[in-house]
């Protein structure tokens, strides 16, 4: 029996639905398998905002996927009319020889990126809102700023349906097996059983589970976004006023933020980068205690002072790490004929998801990329090479 597909994509959030859209685009027979609804709140791709920049701290070799993913961003707004991207400009903040200072420098040197360096007083000057310490820097970038990953998730799954692709929310893969020589994979749910050329799986917080013989030690990471009302009212947190941040403090704990995006009465939402505690997809303590939202007040009382005057709300969101904080992204090196994977975004992956999609799109269906994926290979985090 011929495949009833040539790919098969598993899990529809930010990376999966963006990997259907730019499959069915090249014409590919394109099935998605999604546990949930389209556009939900159980994974990592929901809470209003992202932020984007690329000055990347992390290492300059995600710079050239950045500029790519700009590229694509402003091409899905333009696909799709919905509004995905604001480039209100953003600073990373901290002591000069800080990671978010000093590795920002790097990138947008090593890469020639625009971008100003800010000294406290001109920090405070610009944006009134920052009270940094006078011995804290800045980075300024004027192409950084926010994407919205409802909208984004939403754009790509209207794309992959205009362009074909069949696919099915409320029906979680139960299990699949790579069928050997060449002949793809057979992948099983509980209505039917697929066969496709080809198997793409984007698990987000669930890779433990349905990634085991990758052999990748993932940690599951439960993580807060909090919302508040700034004292005084938003206008200075406005997008034309005010710039998304990552500020480091000297212990290293990183706080992040962005302007108000959704009207007088939503206020500003800000989190902290990692700190978050170990969980799993069904484990994970949904409800925010009141302890933790005094904390976020607290840190955000010498950073923001203006920020923290009402609490409006919290939500919980699930990070994906990996050992070294770099993404998986590779044929899987078991079944390299038969199946990618892309996981293990470690709380940075959702500016990167229109180009993780186009990646996904070149492995699944010529098993390589143009791309500079070196150092996303599974095997620099596993003891002994799988394959
Ligand atoms: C609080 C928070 C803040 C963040 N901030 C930023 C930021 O500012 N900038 C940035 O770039 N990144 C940020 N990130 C990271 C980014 O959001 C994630 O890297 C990205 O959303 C991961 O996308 P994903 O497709 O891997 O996971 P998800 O979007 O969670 O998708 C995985 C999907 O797989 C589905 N699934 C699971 N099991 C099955 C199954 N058996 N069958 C079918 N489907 C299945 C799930 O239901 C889910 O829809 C943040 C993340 C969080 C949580």
């Amino acid at each position: 029996m011929p495949p009833t597909h040539d790919v098969i994509v598993v899990g529809l959030g930010g990376m999966g639905s963006a990997a259907t859209h730019h499959l069915a685009a090249r014409g590919a027979r394109v099935l998605g398998l999604e546990k949930y609804g389209p556009v939900h709140s159980r994974g990592s791709s929901h809470g209003g905002s992202r932020i984007t920049r690329q000055s990347y701290f992390e290492d300059p070799a995600y710079v050239p996927l950045l500029l790519r993913s700009y590229e694509l961003y402003e091409q899905l707004e333009r696909d799709t009319g919905r509004d995905v991207v604001t480039l209100c400009g953003g600073v990373m903040v901290g002591r000069p020889a800080s990671r978010t200072v000093a590795g920002s420098l790097l990138s947008a040197r090593q890469w020639d990126l625009p971008h100003e360096m800010l000294d406290a007083a001109e920090i405070r000057r610009r944006f009134p809102t920052l009270t940094p310490r006078d011995d804290e820097v800045a980075l300024h970038e004027e192409r950084a700023g926010l994407v919205r990953p409802e909208n984004t998730v939403a754009a790509h799954v209207q794309l992959a349906t205009q362009g074909g692709a069949d696919l099915h929310f409320e029906e979680p893969m139960i299990r699949w097996e790579a069928l050997g020589g060449g002949r793809g994979v057979r992948v099983h749910t509980a209505e039917d059983t697929y066969t496709a050329g080809h198997l793409v799986v984007c698990p987000g917080a669930w890779a433990p589970r349905l990634l085991t013989d990758l052999g990748v030690p993932f940690t599951i990471e439960r993580q807060v976004m909090y919302w508040f009302q700034p004292t005084g009212g938003v206008r200075p947190f406005l997008p034309d006023k005010h710039p998304i941040y990552i500020w480091e403090d000297a212990d290293g704990v990183q706080v992040y933020g962005f302007p108000a995006i959704d009207g007088p009465s939503r206020g500003a939402k800000v989190a902290f980068f990692r700190k978050g505690t170990p969980c799993t997809p069904e484990t994970i303590e949904r409800t925010v205690r009141e302890d933790e939202v005094a904390a976020m007040a607290d840190h955000m009382s010498r950073h923001v002072p203006a920020l923290p005057g009402a609490f409006l709300k919290a939500a919980t969101c699930m990070y994906s790490n990996t050992p070294d904080e770099h993404f998986v992204i590779a044929r899987h090196p078991a079944h390299p004929d038969a199946v990618t994977v892309a996981c293990g975004f470690s709380g940075h992956g959702f500016k990167f998801v229109p180009v993780v999609g186009e990646i996904l799109a070149d492995l699944a269906l010529t098993g390589d990329t143009e791309h500079p994926i070196a150092l996303f290979d599974p095997r620099r985090l596993t003891a002994a090479p799988i394959a």
